[in-house]
């Protein structure tokens, strides 16, 4: 249980009596995710220590890992200079997001932000712009004529990447080998997101090993 320096009647809620709360892992600075408080979500939180939450979709306290065991534990918990918005750094247990992804921001709209040391960002990017893809078809997308055609025609195509990966690598120029890399790795996200396997399912099972 923590002692609060402020009461929640200070904070500037919206129309709805809501705070958005920023929540970011209080090692590494990564944004998890952004979620709303009410007065009762607020109080809870700073008595049990685990970052609990209205949901407006469900409209009810929720306790950030009550079903998925990723819970949040407090480290700090700031408000803004206007009083409207929560900052809370938190001991992420697990993955932020519902997605399996570790946070919630990975659908780059403007620009790119990568870090270019951390491969497996590139990866849940794409993953996610194909997920987005099945969702939401767009006119002329491979990915969508993919989907399309089925499963079958995924898997030849994944076979059809493999082959040219064996073929690339007889080749002295190892230029060749990039290329067909990426491609196989692009259909293989493709029949990932087509049987629903993240890129966390196969990290987590590799890391088990
Ligand atoms: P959890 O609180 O992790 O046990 O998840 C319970 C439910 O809350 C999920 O099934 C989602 O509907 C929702 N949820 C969990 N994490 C998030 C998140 N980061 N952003 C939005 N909704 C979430
Ligand atoms: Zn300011
Ligand atoms: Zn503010
Ligand atoms: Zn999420």
């Amino acid at each position: 249980s923590f002692e609060t320096m402020m009461e929640f009647s200070e904070f500037k809620t919206n129309a709805d009596g809501l705070l958005p709360v920023v929540v970011q892992h209080y090692k590494t600075q990564e944004v998890l995710m952004v979620a709303y408080m009410n007065e009762e979500a607020f109080y809870m939180t700073v008595k049990t220590g685990k970052m609990t939450y209205f949901s407006r979709s469900r409209q009810s306290l929720w306790v950030k890992g009550e079903t998925s065991g990723h819970f949040q534990y407090v480290k700090s918990l700031t408000i803004d200079c206007d009083k409207d918005t929560l900052l809370a750094k938190v001991d992420q247990v697990g993955v932020a997001c519902h997605t399996g992804n570790p946070t919630c921001f990975f659908q780059p709209i403007v620009g790119t932000d990568y870090d270019e040391t951390n491969p497996l960002q590139v990866f849940e990017s794409v993953y996610a712009t194909i997920q987005n893809r099945r969702e939401h078809p767009k006119e002329g997308s491979y990915t969508n004529y993919l989907f399309d055609k089925g499963i079958d025609k995924i898997l030849k195509k994944v076979g059809e990447e493999a082959t040219e990966i064996i073929i690339a690598a007889k080749n002295p120029n190892p230029e060749e080998i990039k290329y067909e890399m990426a491609d196989f790795l692009y259909h293989a996200m493709v029949l990932m997101v087509e049987r629903g396997i993240s890129w966390d399912d196969i990290v987590r099972e590799l890391a088990d090993r």
